[in-house]
């Protein structure tokens, strides 16, 4: 098996062999066709199995295909005619097109670090942590940037939506990452909170140590016929 016949863009491949990554892993084997294709997913692996490049190597892909939004180039446009202007440009809300939820910031960093690595060839696409813990006026200037992905602990991401500063209108592609950590955390309001703001259309992919119990019932829950995938 080799990521070439997973069918993955140009500008992935290079950077995978960049990595020097020679062949997936298992569950890379079965994410990747399975995501490309826009099924969603339930994914039982440990840290470890390269469960990190399998939720962001297929959504790459697909966000590296797609055309930008008509949404996302407004608002950029707007930003910049009213710069042309001389206006202070007033603050649009991000609209990302990728949201992944971690349960700990340095989960959050090692995911945005990665993307950096995999995506260094697709120059439109950037991804964004969102942290608590972080101060609030740099989380702002990275919003004002309308990252294509946001990478993000519960809580803060809250934080943020509350205030108007992220529309999930465009959203896409949700992943749940390490999410029976995040429930052990207490963050079932919140998540159950963020996934409400997100479109019925998108494709979810959850990744857990176990999928039994209450993290297999919300997993049901947001997920539509899912490829469940045990590692
Ligand atoms: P993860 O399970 O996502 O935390 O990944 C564990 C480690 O494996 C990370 O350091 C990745 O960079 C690395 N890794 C992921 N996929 C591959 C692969 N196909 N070949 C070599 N290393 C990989």
């Amino acid at each position: 098996m080799t990521f070439e016949s997973l069918g993955l863009h140009p500008s992935l491949l290079a950077a995978l062999t960049e990595s020097g990554y020679t062949a997936p892993t298992a569950v890379q084997a079965q994410a990747i066709p399975a995501a490309i294709e826009g099924r969603d997913l339930l994914v039982s692996s440990q840290t470890g199995s390269g469960k990190t490049a399998a939720f962001m190597l297929p959504s790459l892909h697909k966000l590296a295909s797609s055309e930008q939004s008509a949404a996302g180039k407004t608002a950029n446009q707007e930003m910049q005619a009213a710069r042309a202007r001389g206006d202070r440009p007033r603050f649009k809300a991000a609209q990302p097109k990728m949201l992944v939820l971690t349960p700990t910031r340095e989960l959050a960093l090692q995911v945005t670090t990665n993307t950096d690595k995999y995506s260094t060839g697709i120059r439109r696409i950037k991804a964004v942590s969102i942290l608590g813990g972080m101060p609030y006026p740099k989380q702002m200037q990275l919003l004002a940037k309308n990252p294509e992905i946001l990478v993000a602990t519960p809580g803060r991401l809250i934080d943020h939506m509350d205030s108007g500063k992220i529309d999930f209108s465009q959203l896409e592609i949700l992943v749940l990452d390490e999410a029976d950590r995040m429930l052990d955390m207490g963050f079932i309001d919140d998540i159950e909170k963020i996934v409400e703001a997100t479109p019925e259309g998108r494709q979810t992919m959850l990744f857990s140590a176990t999928l039994d119990g209450v993290v297999g019932n919300m997993a049901r829950r947001i997920t539509k016929n899912p490829l469940i995938i045990q590692i």
